[in-house]
């Protein structure tokens, strides 16, 4: 084969393997007429997947007239994925199959945030998960990993304001100490695929994911494709700023939404001996009318927010996901009327606004099928 025809060989591979990936169980019969490729390629790609334990049989399907065809499926448990979210105030750590499902989770709150301390966090997360994982025939095929902050193409973290971290080598770092492909990412952006694959979201097209959390990041699908701007910076809302006097920002601007709408913005205001999001909502759930209050100012600054966001992109659905939708009870009805009593009447129109059901694993869920679909379209191809 000519070089071009290995080139050409590799990626009807990986096309093949994801579209079994994603419509199993398949025939060869079908892999053909959805591929455009002819019945003898699939069959040899076929074969080589078979052998590499990515595919496998069952059978005969359903038949639609003459001999019933040998069904395939994708192999979920032939290799498995890391997903690790580094939030400001915990890190989670998840293995899951090839399709996505939790199956090993390893969760610590963290109080403080040097680099140091939080990779000697991570190491031992991947460490204890690859100890306790099942085996297989892949093992742990890469890395993702959420963070809050601006992440350029080749995987460095320019800066994280609420970490305190500048020009931080993470992906350089885990790969040394894995050996596996890494993959950092923006959590926001992370996350709105995570919802996109896996969570409510599933059947939209323009979807906009707000991670409100210790910060507020936002990550925007732009009919069905991530849309990561220039150099992949989009989706700073956060930082919008939303009173041109208004108080400092850990980014060093001033007025920024997400020093009044997010999680560090409601534990400012509340008592010092409230310590968390989780104390406050639980005064809330016991009448405390402070709490309860707290909740509706700070829900209300989140709609607003919301507002400019649903005003400038049109989008069919909302998701709010992270830390702060543990207080939904509490903040959902402030957001829902800032949205009706100030948002174009036209962009309420087709408009979903709700609260993520993945709850704490859309990060992890998007880092992880970032991971997936490097494998099969990078590192299957080459097997
Ligand atoms: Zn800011």
């Amino acid at each position: 084969m000519t070089w071009n025809q290995q080139v050409v060989k590799k990626n009807n591979k990986a096309l093949v393997l994801q579209l079994i990936m994603e419509k199993e169980p398949i025939s060869r019969a079908d892999i053909a007429q959805v591929s455009g490729l002819n019945k003898t390629t699939v069959s040899s790609l076929v074969t080589e997947l078979l052998t590499e334990e990515l595919i496998y049989e069952s059978g005969p399907g359903e038949s639609s007239g003459g001999r019933r065809p040998v069904i395939l499926h994708f192999n979920k448990n032939a290799g498995y994925a890391i997903g690790i979210d580094i939030g400001v105030n915990y890190v989670l750590c998840i293995l899951t199959d090839l399709k996505g499902k939790v199956l090993i989770e390893k969760n610590e709150m963290v109080n403080r945030t040097p680099y140091s301390t939080i990779i000697s966090i991570v190491q031992k997360m991947i460490q204890s998960i690859i100890d306790e994982m099942p085996s297989s025939k892949y093992g742990i095929i890469g890395i993702g990993i959420g963070v809050p902050g601006i992440v350029n193409k080749e995987g460095t973290i320019l800066l994280a304001p609420n970490l305190g971290w500048t020009n931080i080598q993470l992906k350089e770092d885990i790969e040394k100490l894995f050996d596996v492909p890494v993959i950092i990412e923006n959590e926001a952006n992370a996350g709105a695929i995570g919802e996109q694959r896996f969570g409510i979201a599933q059947d939209y097209k323009n979807i906009i994911y707000i991670s409100a959390g210790i910060g507020i990041g936002v990550g925007i699908i732009l009919n069905k494709e991530l849309y990561q701007g220039n150099n992949g910076y989009s989706g700073e809302m956060g930082h919008m700023i939303i009173d041109i006097n208004g108080k400092q920002c850990n980014c060093g601007s001033r007025g920024c939404w997400e020093a009044y709408a997010s999680e560090s913005a409601l534990l400012e205001m509340v008592h010092p001996n409230i310590d968390s999001l989780e104390s406050l909502i639980s005064l809330a759930e016991n009448g405390d009318e402070v709490a309860q209050d707290l909740f509706d100012k700070i829900g209300t600054y989140l709609g607003f927010g919301i507002n400019n966001i649903i005003n400038t992109f049109n989008p069919d659905y909302v998701i709010i996901g992270n830390r702060m939708a543990l207080a939904k009870e509490w903040i959902e009805q402030p957001i829902r009327t800032t949205i009706e009593n100030h948002t174009l009447a036209y962009h309420q129109k087709d408009l979903q606004v709700d609260f993520s059901r993945l709850e704490k694993y859309s990060t992890c869920l998007g880092v992880s099928a970032f991971v997936v679909d490097y494998f099969i379209k990078e590192e299957a191809r080459n097997l």
